[in-house]
């Protein structure tokens, strides 16, 4: 991991809302790499400004100042269409896990192949049909949201992050709406295609019970890194052992 480019390379961020009179500072001087296959995990009180860094970090948002790489390339003062660029090699996940009600599980997931890439309609439907069996869906890949549980309907919204394989994924709460059990099961199978893959991942969680399965912490307080820290108890040796 030593000698590779990180895959986000923030240095010197601030962010403001607001105009004039009203305008506030929410994030202070943001340092943050993150490299590839790695999974970190940011904790910290609402409205510390987690989301509104993920924003920036996903192209959503225009960096106001300091520099921000995505794979070496800078997005600071960067086009409207390199933005866009790069929110094609990012998979989202959000709280609330964002499907399209009348598409089933399939078709949600098929619909992100076909926006990244050109391949027929066979080859998306193989590749949909094969990342839902991985998320552990093959059974429903016919079923529309509505149809499904919570944490089925947050495995959906992993498969159609991960499909196309993108060097990096966003998480802000994935499992805010989940009951613990399926909250669990939905960061591990986020953990093991992250493996598989070298995807990198940041997870913004609240649930101190899935910070196992993070490579590296970091917190964020009242705008602020107040830590970054390597997680002496990630899963992996954790797992060997149970
Ligand atoms: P978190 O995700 O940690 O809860 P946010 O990034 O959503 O924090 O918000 C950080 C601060 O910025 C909060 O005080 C919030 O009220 C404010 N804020 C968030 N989005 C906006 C916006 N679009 N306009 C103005 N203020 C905002
Ligand atoms: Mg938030």
């Amino acid at each position: 991991m030593i000698n590779t480019q990180p895959v986000i390379a923030i240095q010197n961020i601030n962010h403001y809302y607001g105009r004039g009179a009203l305008r506030k500072q929410i994030l202070f001087d943001i340092n943050l790499e993150i490299y590839a296959g790695e999974i970190v995990i940011m904790t910290g009180p609402s409205g510390s400004g987690k989301t509104t860094l993920l924003s920036l970090i996903g192209g959503l948002r225009s960096v106001q100042e300091g520099s921000l790489k995505f794979l070496g390339t800078e997005l600071s003062g960067s086009s409207q269409s390199k933005l866009v660029q790069s929110r094609r090699n990012i998979g989202y996940i959000f709280q609330a896990h964002n499907l399209l009600g009348f598409l089933t599980a399939r078709q949600n997931v098929q619909m992100a192949v076909e926006l990244n890439n050109t391949i027929s309609q066979s080859e998306a439907i193989k590749k949909s049909e094969a990342m839902l069996g991985s998320v552990g869906l093959a059974e429903r890949i016919n079923y529309y949201p509505d149809n499904l549980s919570g944490g089925q309907k947050q495995r959906i919204a992993i498969a159609r992050a991960l499909v196309n394989h993108p060097p990096l994924v966003l998480a802000d709460e994935p499992t805010a709406a989940l009951d613990k059990q399926s909250g669990r099961d939905v960061v591990e199978i986020m953990q093991r295609l992250a493996k598989e893959q070298g995807t990198a991942i940041l997870l913004v969680t609240h649930d101190n019970r899935i910070l196992d399965i993070a490579d590296r912490i970091v917190e964020m307080e009242d705008g602020l890194l107040t830590r970054d820290a390597q997680n002496v108890v990630s899963s992996p040796k954790v797992a060997e052992g149970v």
